[in-house]
């Protein structure tokens, strides 16, 4: 691609000079853009203007900062400001009468390739504009054709085309001959040197005329343009509270160490989210109207991954807090409070960390080396490990008394049984059964195999089961498919493997058989919907068959036990915190909220660690709740301005080579994909508005935009032409 910067000003033709070559250049079949920043009531005032040129299709529509070559049509424009960004080597054409080898000793203009052409005396002569405003557009035009090498002839042929008379023509064909440059081998200078008979002209700016007078028009506002970031529906629906679109952001700028440090602001485990979470960023995804959904997770799972970001931790605190359950929100709760300088124990009844993501999520969701990286690097903060120590009602007032707060983070301990009128060895709990699995030694092959229930646990049973060598597997669910609780991905996935699913099946009774056992079942219909919103299954008379198999595994849910609490603090979502004993004492995860996914653990552990902090030290880092309203829905966005592409999907393992426990979902090669992001509401320096701000009163400075409000007219040109809902107008 080649990108020229022209420097001129209002009147002198500088757009059309880009857009000039651009024709030109067109017509030689390359993809080209002209564009500039220029108004009608600031003739005279300095503007530019931009050219691309390249043999793919231009997508960038950012003024140029870095152009390769720099065109100056006002000789009272040269100085150093206008080669701002010029590449080494560059061309830098100047309208002026003097020789380029005057600006060999100008240390600015050294490392550039210095040419020059009298543009006004040829277009005085050729009568192109006025004497105070001569035209010099057509006679630069052939001076740089001449310099890059251009056919003249496609640009003569352009000048036709677009209506200019013959004297434009005639200025271009002198300019191409008569163009000057430094260190000009000597065999071009026996092409034809045109002498020009130079009058003098009187420049806008010159003698009395003064620069151009001071019209605020700015002052005829009745509203004006703010540029302020909106909420991107990603960001608001992450139950993690992570910064969505930062993180991507910085993937696309190539940094995954930022984008890993943008997510360990909120939290500790992106390698688990990103291979568990149900992604409600991409079901929100604006991105979906256009083509697909971002392919969030995979990205936070690269970021994860890849990244080696650490968190630093604040000055050590007095006080101390005991952590009890080190599933997501017991991890996510230490981790805060670690990083904000508290001391921090954590106990955990089982032998290692991790909770139901280690217990429960199987390894060919979520592999132990994922899990342990994240966990690594939360307990490197310096939290106190204590595991194999179940903590009962004494142990808690124990620990109460010890520290100044404790955070009960202990999950769903009661399982969901059903009496199926047999105590059969055939039936077990899920939980149970992939707990044992993971312990390994299971082997299923040849058996029948029922799983009851449409929670994740009930999908990761019945494909751990076919994992495992079972002849056949079967879920019996008795609501139907949009009512399952499960991940709808993990019930797709599961569907693909061969795993049958009975919607609309409640099972009865189970009996022995002569070889293994029958579960009879009922057919289901669905009726008013229940508390929880979904459609209540009502059974259908006389409907009952059974169904053969070796092993019933039940998978009914679980439900808190609260029996480690005291009667006195009923905790709730509204109420977490109670005073108990010397301290106070919190809950976290789905002990309190019973929301059921990693993410939405990690984000209550660290509501309630921030929100600890605020109680022993006044600060609030608890960031407030965006608005419903300040969130930028797909309506908002300029779907028009993006390419459609595809998503990436990451590497999936063949169904072939399913049989095992290898990782299904294989990440990401490379974190592309993280640039489909439409970075909603959030200015991320496209600069549309720049360019398209009709007054040129709108600049980028030191990466800020910078409105010029003495000039602004409140057209609102930049609001409508924001891709993304970054800029808004107010009334003054
Ligand atoms: C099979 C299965 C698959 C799932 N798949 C997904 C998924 O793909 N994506 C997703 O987002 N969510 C999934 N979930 C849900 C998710 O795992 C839970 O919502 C999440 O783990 C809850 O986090 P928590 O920290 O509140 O509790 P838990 O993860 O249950 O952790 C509680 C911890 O406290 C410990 N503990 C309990 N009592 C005591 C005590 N008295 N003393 C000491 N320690 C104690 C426990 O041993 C445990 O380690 C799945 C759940 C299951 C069961």
């Amino acid at each position: 691609m080649i990108e020229i910067r022209i420097h001129g000003r209002g009147g002198q033709g500088g757009v059309t000079l880009a857009k000039l070559l651009a024709a030109a250049e067109h017509r030689e079949g390359r993809s080209v853009q002209a564009f500039g920043i220029y108004a009608a009531e600031r003739s005279g005032a300095p503007l530019q203007a931009f050219l691309r040129c390249d043999d793919q299709p231009i997508h960038n529509p950012n003024m140029i900062y870095e152009p390769d070559h720099i065109i100056v049509l006002d000789p009272t424009l040269i100085g150093t400001g206008i080669i701002d960004g010029l590449k080494p080597g560059g061309i830098i054409l100047l309208n002026c009468e003097k020789d380029p080898q005057s600006y060999a000793h100008e240390p600015p203009f050294q490392p550039f390739r210095v040419a020059t052409v009298d543009a006004t005396a040829i277009a005085v002569q050729q009568g192109l504009g006025s004497r105070a405003v001569p035209i010099v557009n057509t006679a630069l035009a052939g001076a740089m054709a001449r310099l890059l090498d251009m056919r003249l002839e496609a640009l003569l042929e352009a000048f036709e085309e677009l209506g200019f008379h013959e004297g434009n023509a005639e200025a271009a064909r002198l300019a191409h001959a008569a163009v000057r440059w430094r260190n000009q081998p000597e065999t071009e200078g026996e092409k034809p040197r045109v002498t020009l008979q130079r009058e003098r002209s009187r420049g806008l700016l010159d003698g009395n005329t003064g620069s151009p007078p001071a019209i605020h028009t700015g002052q005829w506002a009745k509203q004006q343009p703010v540029q302020e970031n909106a909420t991107p529906p990603c960001n608001f629906i992450c139950p993690a509270g992570n910064d969505v679109q930062g993180f991507l952001a910085a993937l696309a700028n190539d940094d995954v160490d930022d984008a890993l440090a943008v997510l360990l602001q909120s939290s500790p485990l992106p390698s688990v989210c990103g291979r568990v979470c149900p992604g409600f960023c991409m079901q929100q995804c604006n991105r979906r109207e256009l083509d697909a959904a971002v392919n969030v997770r995979a990205l936070e799972r690269y970021a994860g991954d890849h990244g080696t970001a650490r968190v630093i931790r604040s000055p050590s605190r007095p006080e101390s807090v005991a952590v009890i359950g080190s599933g997501p929100a017991g991890l996510s709760g230490a981790w805060h409070l670690a990083r904000l300088g508290y001391g921090v124990s954590l106990y955990e009844q089982g032998a290692e960390l991790g909770g139901l993501m280690r217990t429960g999520i199987p390894v060919y969701r979520l592999p132990r080396e994922a899990l342990d990286r994240d966990i690594e690097r939360v307990l490197e903060l310096g939290i106190d490990v204590h595991t194999g120590i179940r903590i009962d009602r004494g142990g808690l007032e124990r620990l109460a008394e010890e520290h100044d707060a404790v955070l009960v983070a202990t999950g769903l301990q009661r399982l969901t049984s059903l009496d199926l009128g047999f105590d059969a060895q055939g039936v077990q709990q899920g939980l149970e059964f992939l707990d044992q699995a993971r312990a390994g030694g299971m082997e299923l092959a040849g058996q029948k195999v029922l799983v009851v229930g449409g929670g994740n646990t009930a999908v990761d049973a019945a494909r751990t089961a076919w994992r495992l060598g079972a002849a056949s597997v079967k879920v019996v669910y008795r609501r139907s498919r949009p009512d399952m609780p499960a991940i709808s991905e993990e019930v797709d996935e599961a569907i693909d493997e061969g795993i049958e699913i009975d919607f609309l099946t409640a099972p009865l009774h189970i009996e022995p058989a002569q070889r293994g056992w029958n579960l009879t079942c009922q057919s289901m219909v669905l009726g008013e919907p229940d508390e929880s919103g979904r459609r209540s299954p009502m059974p259908v008379n006389g409907s009952e068959f059974t169904i053969a198999c070796d092993r019933v595994i039940l998978a009914l849910g679980q439900k808190a036990d609260t029996s480690l609490l005291p009667e006195s603090s009923a905790l709730d979502r509204e109420h977490p915190t109670a005073k108990f004993a010397e301290g106070s004492l919190t809950a976290a995860g789905d002990l309190l909220t019973n929301e059921g996914t990693v993410t939405a653990a990690i984000g209550c552990g660290r509501e309630m660690a921030l929100r600890l902090h605020e109680q022993f030290s006044g600060e609030q880092l608890l960031p407030t709740v965006a608005d419903e309203a300040q969130v930028v829905r797909s309506g908002q966005i300029r779907f028009q301005d993006f390419a459609q592409t595809r998503r990436d999907p990451g590497k999936v393992l063949p169904l072939a080579g399913r049989r095992g426990f290898t990782e299904v979902h294989q990440g990401l090669d490379s974190a592309n994909e993280a640039r489909r992001c439409l970075s909603c509401g959030v200015c991320n320096a496209c600069d549309r508005c720049v360019t398209w701000c009709p007054d040129g009163v709108l600049r980028r400075v030191n990466g800020q935009l910078v409105f010029d409000y003495d000039y602004c007219k409140g057209c609102g040109v930049c609001v409508t032409e924001c891709s993304r809902a970054a800029i808004h107008m107010e009334t003054g």
